[in-house]
């Protein structure tokens, strides 16, 4: 038998043919079931049908390889054998589950089946072996309920219609007057089952089968087939997982967790995924099977509270479990088990989701306690760079939620999930939520639900916070905000929702839709009410200095962890910044330097002053208006030098279109304006009108703007090159070291640069000699039109640095306009015609490209050229790590992205 031809793969016994590297073949569940049996852990048996038969599944019409029966009738005896029983039998049944797992786990998106192999026949024996008929009774009902949604597609397609076997056995359970379905008489069950068998066949004109194989080739095709459900799709293409991949089919044979009180179903981590703590912890349910702990319908038993005093010898099981799992994976296990009769089943494990706090706390401590190195803790699957943005956000004031306790606004208290503050209004539907935000962007929402389910997946992504009833730490809710880095508190008991009413009644108070909350995430407390925030505990070591490195264990382990970012890491990070606080904020967070300083944010505090440079209709009208700006940039342009002591600055010469200052829209919003400026520059208003006519440009991203300006009009170039030295010679001389780079922006041929980089030198002689002092000083240009790329090597004669302007690049590269893009990006993403959004992530293929050549061609004329990125992408991780692959010397980005960026830095450079 060839290797490719191997569909089925077994596990069981002690021993399993797949492992846990093959989770391309296998999945991620199929490789680690296989994986937990190998090293001796108790999996039940099974067999994994591969994510080739996936691709097969879908390249052929929904059709499968012809020898598979066989495979799977081989593999399905093979269990037999070791179980102990047989499918289908009438006296000693196996019953199984068939479930997906695809390569990337993706939780609760795809289906699965419980209970297969059960008919009349087999519940008899199940019910005489077990010597408990109501057990067998219960996971038949299930398994109809599980086999008509997932297999029969009885399960509603709009989320708002309730599921039809739910109705039912809300009307039996409202008739019998129990709450829990776990309450439920033998009787009762049947009833629920005959009502259940009697429902599919009106819906699919046929019985509900009663043939094991029937029924188990049914369920692995709705398997396979989940791969392709809407939910799936969307939440593939919101993490970036290929449709091409396809899911596994895992068949394993069944162990119970509702056979009664020494039995439970729960799920667990092996440390705290909210905040990083060590210790097993997670969520449990007596007399219970399968996703019942999840799905909040009861809310569960903690794991780490309940479990050692109610079964102690299973408490321990568990524990010993993870830590082995624990030593073996060298992270954080997500696990899923069943107790039977006292006995722990591992059914699943996979490396844990973890908040951006979690994350950092684990790894640093795995470091600590001697499991992994340095170099793993700064995995990107241990921490995605982006997540460190958690720690930088703000939480709510103590003060204020004192206040705000006081005053009667603390409402309830759930589990705290996912902490971080978030405030907003309340919505009850993800489907309103995504609404809102679909018309309002900056909507500030909390979703609050019973519980959420992964058709919620979208308006969970738009909310700031979720806020649900029931369900525990492991609840879908917990899990997903977890991924998202959303604030979230789950199973607050305390509060009444009423979709039907559209009310939250809590601590005696109904609110509504719209109505703003505050929750806690650290502390799971909820307020009525906008509670103010403070800065985070990273944000008062570093910048507001309010706290002591020592009075925040958050910030020591982020410092810890910091210490080895700068360790690993080939690639600088500078910081864009106009303003001395800006800079000394970047440089808090670890900014080697300015990248970028834009200055027209200078002239915006001017306006006077440029307007009337902007309209003078001389030369030297307009140099008397330039020398009333030269002040103000010098000492903007000193105080930046100062802050950064001897740091690179690189400062961008006039960039905007100068419409942007003073065009019709601003002489019609301001009526005076025009007679005004008149006045200063001693013409007519029908002048002034006329020559801000003449500025209106039909496309002014390509229009009269970046360097264009300054040759046209080079004594803006001779003034600000005039206020950068002169400031540099006066902090030079307070003793003070000062690196300015001037950077010519939008240049495209080399006679643009030479001519203003002619300019540049020739103030920077006549200042260095008016005031005795010289400094040194490069000057570089934005590479941000596609011309420039290509003749990099020309430009490169003359230029001493390049920063790749990354936005315009993009816009003129891809024809894009930033500004227009929004009408049809969404619909492109939705449709798989672009990946991710252009402008958040450096497009490799085209623009990076022309990067490559643009560096490529730039060191050929100047081995040693300094090559920067300016533009938004200097914060994005995937573009930090491009641009570390094609060799630049640094990235530039805003304050507050700079941690990330080192991050992402150091995880390209670990990458082998
Ligand atoms: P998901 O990928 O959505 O988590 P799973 O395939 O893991 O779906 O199944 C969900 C749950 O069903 C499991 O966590 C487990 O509790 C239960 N389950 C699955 N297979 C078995 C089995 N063979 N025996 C007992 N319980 C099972
Ligand atoms: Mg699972
Ligand atoms: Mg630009």
């Amino acid at each position: 038998m060839s290797k490719e031809h191997k569909y089925v793969y077994t596990f069981g016994a002690g021993k399993a043919e797949g492992d846990a590297s093959m989770r391309n073949l296998l999945g991620g569940k199929g490789a680690n079931l296989a994986e937990m049996c190998n090293i001796g852990l108790p999996v039940p048996a099974g067999f994994t049908i591969t994510t080739d038969v996936c691709t097969y599944y879908y390249a052929n019409d929904r059709t499968y390889p012809k020898e598979l029966k066989k495979r799977v009738e081989a593999a399905l005896a093979h269990v037999e054998t070791i179980m102990g029983a047989q499918f289908g039998s009438a006296k000693n049944p196996l019953l199984v589950s068939c479930r997906s797992g695809a390569r990337e786990s993706m939780p609760g998106m795809m289906d699965t089946v419980l209970n297969i192999g059960l008919n009349e026949k087999t519940l008899e024996a199940l019910a005489r072996q077990s010597q408990n008929e109501r057990f067998a009774w219960d996971s038949y009902r299930r398994f109809v309920q599980m086999y008509g949604d997932v297999v029969l597609e009885m399960k509603p397609k709009d989320k708002r219609d309730i599921d039809p076997f739910e109705k039912i056995l809300e009307e039996v359970k409202h008739t019998a007057k129990v709450q829990y379905d776990s309450e439920l008489s033998v009787d009762q069950l049947k009833d629920v089952v005959a009502q259940f068998k009697k429902m599919v066949k009106e819906h699919t004109g046929k019985d509900f089968p009663t043939d094991p194989m029937e029924q188990v080739w049914g369920a692995i095709g709705a398997v396979f087939s989940s791969w392709m459900n809407d939910r799936a799709v969307v939440y593939r293409r919101q993490y970036g997982i290929p449709h091409e991949w396809g899911t596994a089919t895992n068949v394993q044979a069944m162990v119970f967790g509702n056979l009664g009180n020494d039995c439970a179903t729960g799920v667990g981590l092996t440390r705290d995924g909210a905040l990083g703590f060590p210790g097993f912890n997670g969520d449990y349910l007596v007399n219970a099977q399968g996703e019942d702990v999840v799905a909040g319908i009861r809310t569960p038993k903690r794991i780490e509270i309940d479990l050692p005093k109610e079964m102690p010898e299973a408490f321990q099981q568990l524990d010993n479990i993870g830590k082995t799992l624990e030593r073996h994976y060298k992270d954080v296990q997500d696990i899923e088990f069943t107790i039977q009769r006292g006995k722990v089943w591992m059914l699943q494990t996979r490396n844990a989701k973890r908040t951006g706090f979690a994350a950092v706390r684990i790894a640093v401590d795995l470091v600590n306690e001697g499991l992994i190195t340095e170099q793993e803790a700064l995995q990107k699957r241990r921490i995605p760079a982006d997540d460190l943005n958690q720690l930088l956000q703000p939480i709510f004031d103590p003060e204020a939620k004192k206040k705000a306790s006081a005053a009667g606004k603390l409402l309830a208290k759930g589990i705290a999930a996912g902490p971080g503050a978030a405030t907003g209004k309340i919505c009850f539907h993800a489907s309103d939520a995504e609404a809102m935000h679909a018309a309002n962007p900056s909507v500030e929402l909390i979703l609050v639900r019973r519980e959420t389910s992964p058709e919620d997946l979208r308006g969970m992504r738009v909310a700031k916070g979720i806020l649900t009833a029931f369900g525990g730490a492991s609840s879908h809710a917990a899990l997903v905000s977890r991924q998202m880095g959303k604030v979230c508190i789950v199973g607050c008991g305390a509060l009444n929702i009423d979709y039907h009413k559209e009310t939250l009644v809590v601590a005696g108070k109904t609110l509504k839709p719209g109505d703003w909350i505050s929750i806690d995430g650290f502390s799971g407390e909820l307020y009525e009410g906008k509670v103010p925030t403070k800065p985070s505990e990273v944000v008062e070591v570093l910048l507001t200095r309010s706290k002591k490195p020592e009075e925040s264990e958050i910030y020591q382990r982020y410092a810890q962890l910091m210490g080895w970012v700068d360790k690993f890491r080939r690639l600088r990070v500078r910081t864009n910044a106009d303003q001395p606080d800006e800079a000394a904020r970047a440089v808090a967070f670890g900014a080697e330097g300015i990248g970028l300083c834009r200055t027209e944010h200078m002239f915006f505090g001017h306006l006077d002053e440029i307007r009337e440079m902007i309209v003078a209709d001389t030369k030297a009208s307009r140099e008397k208006a330039l020398a009333k700006l030269l002040p103000f940039q010098r000492d903007d342009f000193a105080g930046l030098f100062r802050e950064m002591k001897g740091r690179p600055v690189t400062i961008r010469l006039l960039d905007p279109p100068l419409h942007e200052f003073l065009s019709e829209h601003h002489l019609h919003e301001q009526p005076g304006l025009a007679a005004k400026l008149a006045r200063q520059l001693d013409v007519s208003p029908e002048a002034i009108t006329r020559r801000v006519a003449g500025l209106k440009e039909m496309n002014p991203m390509l229009g009269h703007r970046g360097c264009r300006l300054g040759i046209v009009y080079p004594e803006i170039t001779a003034m600000q090159a005039r206020a950068i030295f002169e400031a540099a010679c006066q902090v030079k001389k307070e003793g003070i070291d000062v690196h300015p780079e001037v950077m010519i922006p939008l240049v495209g041929f080399l006679a643009e640069y030479k001519n203003q980089e002619a300019i540049v030198r020739e103030v920077a002689d006549k200042v260095f000699k008016e005031k005795g002092v010289s400094i040194d000083f490069l000057v570089g240009t934005m590479i941000e039109i596609p011309r420039a790329t290509v003749v990099a090597d020309q430009i490169a004669q003359s230029a001493e640095f390049f920063s790749f302007g990354t936005n315009d690049l993009t816009q003129t590269t891809l024809g894009m306009s930033r500004d227009d893009y929004g009408a049809f990006i969404g619909y492109y993403q939705e449709h798989d015609i672009i990946g991710s959004d252009p402008f958040q992530t450096i497009d490799k293929e085209g623009v990076g490209g022309l990067m490559k050549i643009g560096v490529e061609r730039g060191r050929r004329s100047r081995e040693n050229l300094k090559i920067g990125i300016c533009g938004e992408h200097g914060g994005d991780p995937a573009s930090v790590m491009f641009c570390h692959e094609i060799d630049l010397d640094y990235v530039s980005c805003s304050p507050f992205r700079v941690p990330i960026a080192r991050l992402a830095a150091a995880q390209a450079a670990l990458v082998k």
